[in-house]
């Protein structure tokens, strides 16, 4: 699965989309289970932060990303509002302090042979995804 690192919740294409929240244990699972990690943040602070808390390189990376179906896209979410246009230190960004998300685009078309709605739009065999998923397969 492709991984994409937004700093905002952002949705990039139209379609349908699952967003929860996770802590940064579930997210380093993610990551670790990613063929591909592209970032999209766009702010050399967070960047930063983000590759001392994910030990992992996270580039800046100013991308016009957009999202397809089966990526998941890693949030990451101050909690709070910055002034507009205020660019934050690493610092300023640990005091605000953070929290994670993950949003992934799914395909709402059903794939069940034995369902009459099988190739369209189904509600019937759509389960409650689980962040699990993303790591135990
Ligand atoms: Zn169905």
């Amino acid at each position: 699965m492709n991984v994409a690192l937004l700093n905002c919740s952002i949705l990039t294409t139209e379609g349908e989309f699952i967003y929860q929240n996770a802590d940064l244990k579930t997210v380093k699972k993610i990551i670790g289970k990613a063929k591909q990690i592209v970032s999209a943040i766009g702010h050399q602070s967070t960047a930063d932060i983000l590759s001392k808390i994910l030990d992992i390189n996270v580039p800046m990376n100013r991308i016009q990303y957009k999202q397809e179906i089966g990526d998941v896209a890693i949030v990451f979410k101050l909690n709070g509002r910055p002034a507009e246009g205020k660019i934050l230190s690493e610092k300023e960004i640990e005091d605000i302090g953070y929290s994670f998300g993950v949003l992934r685009k799914i395909d709402t078309k059903c794939y069940e042979d034995n369902c009459n709605n099988k190739g369209m739009f189904c509600f019937d065999c759509i389960r409650n995804p689980q962040l699990s998923d993303l790591y135990e397969k």
